[in-house]
């Protein structure tokens, strides 16, 4: 069997950006790649929400369409605007899973995405 110190590294190490947030979305968890994209370290993040990503310009019904689909237990995966630290957009590419626990209720999200600006 693999020892939860690997999976605790691999996800510290995956190159993608890795949060895991409560039900809120308030942040929980940070990988290293999150710190690389966003420019958030992790004492400056934890405990805030997710949309201190958001730059206010995407078109409020994304956020509707991803709470709606992730509030039923399902995978949402779209593309919206994110802000930086230092202000910089960029366009990410996010797919947010839910996380059930034992009597299949949602206990928390787990949100990966990339910046594919260069993609456009
Ligand atoms: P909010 O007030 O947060 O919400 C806008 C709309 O979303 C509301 O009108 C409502 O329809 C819906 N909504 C918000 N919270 C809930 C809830 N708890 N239950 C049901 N519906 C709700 N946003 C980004 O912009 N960038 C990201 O990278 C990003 N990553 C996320 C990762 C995870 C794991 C999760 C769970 C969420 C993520 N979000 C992200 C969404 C973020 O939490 C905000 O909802 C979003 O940024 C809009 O923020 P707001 O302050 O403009 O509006």
């Amino acid at each position: 069997t693999v020892p939860l110190s690997l999976f605790v590294a691999s996800v510290e190490q995956a190159p993608i950006a890795i949060s895991i947030t409560d039900k809120k979305a308030n942040i929980l968890y940070i990988n290293n790649a999150f710190t690389q994209v966003t420019g958030y370290m992790a004492a400056e993040i934890l405990g805030q929400n997710e949309s201190k990503l958001s730059d206010k310009c995407t078109p409020r019904q994304v956020y509707y369409d991803l709470w709606h689909t992730i509030s039923r237990k399902q995978v949402w995966h779209g593309q919206l605007v994110n802000r930086r630290k230092l202000g910089q957009r960029y366009l990410a590419d996010l797919t947010i899973a839910p996380m059930l626990d034992e009597h299949g209720a949602i206990s928390h999200y787990i949100g990966m995405h990339r910046d594919v600006t260069q993609a456009h």
